[in-house]
């Protein structure tokens, strides 16, 4: 029969410590050389947004469960989208899919002010009282469809979508102020998605740019999505 020891508390942290720290450095290696995101990414516990049989693995490389079938997103990936928005901190940020709450997170501690929109209550109450208990104020959350944005507080300096969308939800670029830039997984649930950011000129066109390969759990939405009836298929996006 096999024994493992238990691990205790100090054991945990020191272990989680020094997981974080080979994270970071594999951030760096991976082409993630913006300082106040790397700061940012070191600043936040990730083993707090992941559910409790994961905390030992908080600091892979790798999306893990959070419940209703969905995913905290892999931490290069979080990395990625945050450094390619290039976020200021005067900035005002529009985040679709709460989820855990782990980008939004690292997000406000980056941004003057963030608004988050997720499609499951549970998830967004228990990421909205998780911030807060971390001492997370500067943002608003709401439940609801992300694809359609949020018209009240628009316009947004930066917009990120945090699951796949078939093609881009038109509100969500109308809802983009001038010069400001929008990153977005496009692509079908089960097939090719592409990270793609879109920057909205002064004139009010569009330049996009392919950050490359990801993929993500659907975005479940009137806009964007192929199938509006989709079903969210699980655990195995980021
Ligand atoms: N940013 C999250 C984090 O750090 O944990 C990752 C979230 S997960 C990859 C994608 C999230 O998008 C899921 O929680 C899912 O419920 C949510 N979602 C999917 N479609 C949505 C929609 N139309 N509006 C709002 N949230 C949506």
């Amino acid at each position: 029969m096999h024994y493992t020891a238990p691990v205790s508390s100090s054991q945990l942290s020191s272990r989680l410590s020094l997981a974080k720290q080979k994270l970071l450095d594999e951030l760096k290696a991976g082409g993630i050389s913006d300082e106040c995101v790397l700061e940012a990414i070191a600043s936040i516990p990730r083993e707090a947004f992941v559910a409790k049989p994961f905390v030992q693995d908080s600091y892979e490389n790798r999306a893990l469960p959070i419940g209703e079938g969905q995913t905290i997103s892999q931490p290069y990936v979080v990395a990625l989208m945050t450094h390619a928005a290039d976020v200021q901190s005067h900035h005002k940020v529009l985040e679709i899919g709460t989820g855990s709450g782990y980008q939004a997170a690292i997000l406000c501690k980056l941004v003057r002010r963030l608004f988050t929109i997720e499609r499951f209550d549970s998830l967004r109450l228990k990421a909205e009282k998780l911030l807060h208990s971390i001492g997370i104020f500067n943002f608003s959350s709401k439940t609801g469809d992300g694809s359609k944005g949020w018209a009240e507080q628009a316009p947004f300096d930066r917009i990120i979508v945090t699951a796949a969308s078939p093609t881009v939800p038109p509100s969500l670029l109308e809802q983009l102020a001038n010069s400001g830039i929008l990153i977005i997984p496009v692509g079908e649930p089960d097939g090719e998605q592409k990270l793609m950011r879109y920057t909205k000129k002064t004139d009010g066109s569009i330049a996009e740019y392919c950050l490359g390969p990801v993929r993500f759990v659907p975005l479940v939405g009137e806009e964007g999505a192929a199938d509006k009836n989709i079903v969210s298929n699980g655990g195995n996006g980021r």
